[in-house]
């Protein structure tokens, strides 16, 4: 099954912040990552990102890789924001499906949106139609998901968490597995490795640059590439708590990581 995991705009967005500063870019991004590792754990599961770290992919740019591709479903991380910047009181969270009927997308969007919900038991806003870019230029399954709300000072701690993005992107995940009822893989013992991703980019010289930064920063990185992407890992780890300890170090000196696996 193919499968688009779609990260809402860039690093660099204008606006899409919260109004203590998170991009929402990081959360998009990390959500992706996480339900992408859940997915790979199924069999005939491939995913494809449409977004990068070092731009904001154009909405025409990621719907014409989605059906170059011939994906099957294409999921649209966000979170969300109500207002002109401060905080208020809007909150939860809520899915958006093509406003042209698409019994797939519905069938996706109720799935996806009822495990958003109960893993995180946040106010549910429903299941809405809109016509976003990535919903009404898309040829398959499509939604977008709201994840929270950036100007809701709760949520936004919540968004801002490792834990809630782990939430929910493992809800995203498991709503894509029982949409197109996938099953694991069967995999021999292995032993698990923790890897401290710090970027992943489509232009070599942005990985480049990062990777030597940090390594001047006394944290020894390398690049490699994946899935058209060149990523900067700066450390890999048999125990998680190992990995969380540096992810920990690098956020303090205001670098955006994550974990996989
Ligand atoms: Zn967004």
């Amino acid at each position: 099954m193919k499968i688009v995991l779609d990260a809402g705009h860039g690093y660099s967005t204008p606006g899409k912040r919260t109004p203590d500063g998170m991009r929402e870019y990081e959360f998009n991004r990390e959500v992706a990552e996480c339900a992408r590792q859940e997915l790979l754990r199924y069999q005939d599961a491939e995913v494809l990102f449409t977004h990068a770290d070092d731009r904001d992919v154009h909405l025409k740019e990621r719907t014409d890789r989605a059906n170059t591709w011939g994906a099957q479903a294409f999921v649209s991380i966000h979170a969300n924001a109500f207002g002109n910047g401060g905080w208020n009181t809007a909150q939860g969270i809520e899915t958006f499906c093509p406003v042209a009927t698409s019994p797939d997308s519905n069938r996706l969007a109720t799935i996806v949106h009822r495990g958003l919900i109960q893993a995180t038991a946040r106010k549910n806003r429903g299941i809405k139609s809109a016509d976003f870019h990535v919903l009404r230029e898309t040829n398959m399954a499509s939604i977008l998901c709201e994840c929270g709300f950036m100007t809701n000072r709760e949520e936004a701690q919540l968004l801002k968490s490792t834990s809630y993005r782990q939430t929910c992107a493992l809800a995203i995940a498991e709503g894509v597995v029982e949409y197109f009822n996938l099953t694991l893989k069967t995999m021999g013992v292995s032993t698990r490795l923790y890897k401290v991703q710090v970027g992943a980019f489509q232009m070599k010289k942005n990985a480049d640059s990062l990777a030597a930064q940090l390594n001047k920063s006394g944290f020894p990185a390398f690049v490699f590439t994946e899935e058209e992407f060149y990523k900067v890992q700066a450390g890999a780890f048999s125990e998680e708590v190992n990995a969380k300890r540096l992810a920990a170090r690098l956020r303090s000196r205001g670098y955006s990581t994550f974990i996989c696996y």
